[in-house]
């Protein structure tokens, strides 16, 4: 899941970062609110947190000019006054939620947990594919029963692939959900964590669920 955090204050902008990562989301951030109409055009953002006092465009406006550009990902506000007035205008401006601060960062991942299942779909927070369940919610991963220590980015690479099962998803398709925009797509990490995550996955059994397709990407399935 890759999140576009828009923030100009630079601390709350770090430790938003640093939470989203820690929680497995791919995350840049834009200071700017003119910025962000131009960012969600070059990456498929799956939910967008929105400051309200921004330069250059207001998060209120930026929120109503994404919808009506067809933008339809979750926007969560983050206002900084607990007015009635603000949450009425960022509700109306289309956003789906908001956070009043100072919050803590729990409670953005919760938040966030939340509304991408009310978006995904599927309603529940359980992917599975064969033998393999991700449970989206706990962030936990069991094989035939058996739990899967993950780490953060090993947990997103899964998360992506079993959002699409049996479907070949390519590099890039991969890098856009999991990686962030300092990521080349050049790189060659994406083998090492597929490597790290097969090993993890597929070790000990007999049907081997992460596929590589040569020369167009990878899929989880548990047909051959
Ligand atoms: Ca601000």
């Amino acid at each position: 899941m890759r999140v576009l955090v828009v923030e100009d204050e630079p601390r709350m902008a770090a430790l938003l970062r640093q939470g989203l990562e820690e929680d497995a989301y791919a995350v840049d951030v834009v200071s700017n609110g003119l910025e962000v109409l131009e960012w969600v055009q070059s990456a498929a953002y799956d939910l967008i947190l929105l400051d309200i006092m921004l330069p250059g465009m207001g998060g209120f406006e930026v929120c109503q000019t994404l919808r009506r550009q067809g933008y339809m990902m979750p926007i969560l506000m983050l206002t900084a006054r607990d007015t009635l007035t603000d949450k009425v205008l960022g509700l109306d401006s289309g956003a789906d939620d908001y956070l009043v601060k100072p919050f803590a960062v729990e409670e953005v991942t919760a938040r966030l947990r939340a509304l991408s299942r009310r978006s995904g779909p599927s309603k529940t927070p359980e992917l599975v594919v064969g033998d393999l369940r991700l449970n989206t919610a706990t962030k936990q991963a069991t094989r035939g029963g058996v739990t899967i220590p993950l780490s953060a980015k090993e947990y997103a690479l899964l998360e992506t692939l079993m959002r699409h099962p049996h479907q070949i998803l390519s590099r890039e398709q991969i890098i856009e959900k999991v990686w962030d925009m300092d990521f080349s797509s050049e790189s060659k990490l994406i083998e090492v964590y597929v490597h790290a995550l097969r090993k993890k996955i597929d070790d000990g059994h007999e049907v081997k669920l992460l596929q590589t397709v040569r020369g167009l990407g990878y899929r989880i399935s548990d047909h051959a």
